[in-house]
């Protein structure tokens, strides 16, 4: 950050007073503009035994496998980003969503969020952000053509914990040596 974005005077970084942490402080208004994660949420859609993935329409990592998933805005819940987000990428709508997976992804300063639902009727289609959205089966999921390493954990819990027919919810953290996009 350069410039103020509430005032537009260049900005400063240091840590204010009674505070810890390196922020970017203006001196003209006085404004401590406080950086903080960003929440992805997203859906492991199944029908029957197959789960549905989005192959990705934009960057990053375009062309590459993907569950429904993107960026919370401000105003909604989590679940409904989530099925925000599945309407978006597949044209897809749920039944009820279930909590399965929490991922921190701290060195891109982001928290992935997975529920798992139930395709509900109308079927999918490709939305803008996809290039096409299908239906696999575990024994062809497209391992080394997935666009995230946290799609790639919640698909290895689902397809562990289907064996077992036991889903809890998942926590879990990306180490900051490993690639994720
Ligand atoms: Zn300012």
């Amino acid at each position: 950050m350069n410039f103020c974005s509430h005032c537009g005077q260049p900005v400063a970084l240091r840590i204010p007073e009674g505070d810890s942490r390196l922020r970017y402080v203006c001196d003209h208004c006085h404004t401590i503009h406080y950086q903080n994660p960003n929440i992805v949420a997203g859906c492991l859609v199944t029908v029957g035994d197959q789960v549905l993935l989005c192959r990705r329409a934009i960057e990053p990592r375009h062309g590459y496998w993907t569950l429904p998933a993107g960026f919370m805005e401000n105003g909604e819940t989590i679940e409904q980003a989530a099925r925000r987000e599945t309407v978006e990428e597949a044209c897809a709508s749920l039944h009820e969503l279930q909590l399965y997976m929490l991922i921190d992804v701290p060195h891109i300063n982001q928290v992935h969020v997975f529920y798992r639902g139930e395709l509900a009727e109308g079927g999918f289609a490709a939305g803008v952000e996809s290039l096409e959205v299908q239906l696999f089966d575990e024994a062809d999921i497209p391992w080394d053509d997935l666009a995230f390493m946290t799609v790639r954990r919640t698909l290895e819990c689902f397809f562990a914990d289907r064996r077992k027919q036991h889903y809890p919810v998942h926590t879990q953290a990306l180490p900051p040596s490993r690639p994720v996009q």
